[in-house]
């Protein structure tokens, strides 16, 4: 896509800090990191979200996000690792060429933005959306 900014670091047209590529997927430093390492795994194809992309991207994008999560447990041992991946603006997604975050969280790092937000639905409310949502 010609005004992706993702699509122009795959094709070398912008400048990366590069930590994995395969023939389908490439990882590097997100610009502007939660935290030290954060990272993004990203399909060379470009799909906007997670409805757009093909079921085999979508299985070799998270292959390598254990990889790359399995990286930075050895080398960076945060405390934890949140990986989140955002579909939609409102849900946060602000490159629409679709990619995930791999986040390693520390001590004194910022994770929990639903903290004090959850609420809870009464039973039949739940009963019903059990219904909607229901796939087998
Ligand atoms: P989203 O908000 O769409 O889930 O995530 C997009 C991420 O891409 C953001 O965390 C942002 O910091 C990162 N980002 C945006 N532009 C660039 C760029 O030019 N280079 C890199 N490495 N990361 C970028
Ligand atoms: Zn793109």
């Amino acid at each position: 896509m010609d005004d992706c900014i993702f699509c122009k670091i795959i094709k070398g047209e912008i400048p990366c800090y590069k930590l994995y590529e395969n023939d389908s997927v490439i990882a590097w430093l997100d610009i502007q990191p939660l935290s030290k390492g954060h990272l993004l795994v990203v399909p060379k194809a470009h799909y906007q979200d997670i409805h757009e992309a093909s079921e085999e991207t979508l299985c070799e994008v998270m292959k390598v996000a254990r990889i790359m999560a399995n990286k930075v447990k050895t080398e960076l041992h945060p405390e934890a690792i949140l990986i989140n991946q955002n579909n939609g603006e409102k849900a946060g997604q602000t490159i629409m060429h679709y990619h995930m975050h791999i986040k390693p969280i520390y001590e004194d790092t910022h994770c929990n933005t639903e903290e004090g937000h959850r609420t809870g639905f009464p039973d039949e409310e739940m009963k019903k959306i059990e219904e909607i949502l229901k796939v087998n």
